[in-house]
């Protein structure tokens, strides 16, 4: 067998097979029944979601993650934010012929840990194999399932005047892992030993899970600030919801490391990418027991209520107050912070 994906890998033949038992199989099947042309799953009752993503980071293995980890925690943190339980994924792989095997299976293996982590199960996949040149390594597509518990009602459109923004930790963790990682920055410790950047990559379904026992119907709205970061993603809130935000700068957690390079490389930290935190939309009466139930979850430790919605619109959608008392406009990001972020 060869060390590399070779075209016919994405034949459909005899290599496919073999590539499929080999890898994906062992890390990804499940052994109670033939291989179907497709799965049949089993739902608890109450209102299904369904969300579909494609992953195209580079480099594939970054501090804090990999391609494999991000496929899983982006679909499943895309569920947890209309208050789903994740239950079920399928992935699609195109590989780029030339693509070492070994490096395939160590991100299969990574996508598998991740899947098991989340408590959701794989079941179904698909893969494909372009001319060298024709793709960068390797690019995974999943799509995920779940299910809305009764009772929960949380949309992009929910968040109303008076309520409390709450955010469940630092930003611009992955964003700027990932910049350093692929630009070669020595924002490494002087010593050797790991970078003080690392992705925040995490599923984040049971800090919501614990957020909605806390809160309740009371939580109105939730987002993971990914590309575009925590700037885009209150704005795509207030204009869903129709209503404007103030929010506090200084009560935005961001890491050393993160300002330091944020400083250095001209970024604002506000528009850098995030993968495993969430904004929360809770109604005032609310905010505190909610706000205490994040603080309790290792995901949600740093977490702070960082600003207000408003009615009415006056100057823009989201106004962000300076650390030095000053007002500037936050708008949803422009143009591409950073290519292939995720
Ligand atoms: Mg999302």
């Amino acid at each position: 067998m060869s060390d590399v994906i070779l075209l016919a890998h994405g034949s459909g033949g005899l290599l496919s097979q073999e590539l499929v038992e080999t890898i994906f199989l062992p890390h990804l099947g499940h052994p109670d029944g033939p291989l179907e042309d497709a799965a049949e799953i089993a739902l608890a009752p109450g209102r299904v979601v369904m969300t579909t993503d494609g992953y195209v980071v580079r480099p594939l293995t970054f501090p804090g993650g990999d391609i494999g980890t991000l496929a899983v925690c982006g679909t499943v943190n895309d569920l947890a934010m209309r208050g789903a339980r994740p239950l079920y994924l399928t992935a699609g792989f195109i590989l780029e012929e030339g693509f070492p095997l070994a490096e395939l299976d160590r991100l299969v293996a990574s996508m598998a840990r991740a899947a098991a982590d989340a408590g959701v199960r794989v079941v179904a996949g698909d893969t494909k194999v372009v001319e060298r040149g024709a793709a960068d390594g390797l690019f995974i597509t999943t799509a995920g399932v779940g299910v809305v518990p009764e009772g929960v009602r949380i949309s992009a459109a929910g968040a109303r005047p008076g309520d409390v923004v709450l955010l469940s930790g630092s930003v611009g963790d992955h964003g700027l892992a990932i910049l350093a990682q692929r630009e070669g920055l020595g924002f490494g410790p002087a010593e050797p030993g790991p970078s003080p950047l690392q992705s925040d990559c995490a599923p984040l379904h049971g800090l919501v899970a614990a957020m909605l026992a806390a809160g309740g119907a009371s939580i109105h709205a939730l987002r993971d600030p990914t590309r575009g970061g925590l700037a885009t993603a209150l704005n795509e809130l207030a204009h869903a919801s129709d209503v404007t935000m103030t929010i506090d700068e200084a009560a935005v957690p961001i890491h050393d490391a993160v300002r330091a390079a944020c400083d250095l490389l001209g970024l604002d930290p506000l528009y850098a990418a995030n993968e495993g935190k969430l904004i929360a939309i809770a109604a005032p009466e609310a905010a505190e027991a909610t706000l205490a139930a994040m603080r309790a979850h290792p995901l949600g430790a740093e977490a702070a209520a960082i600003g207000r919605v408003h009615a009415g619109r006056e100057v823009g959608r989201v106004v962000v107050r300076t650390p030095l008392g000053t007002h500037r406009l936050l708008d949803a990001l422009t143009g591409e912070q950073l290519p292939r972020i995720c």
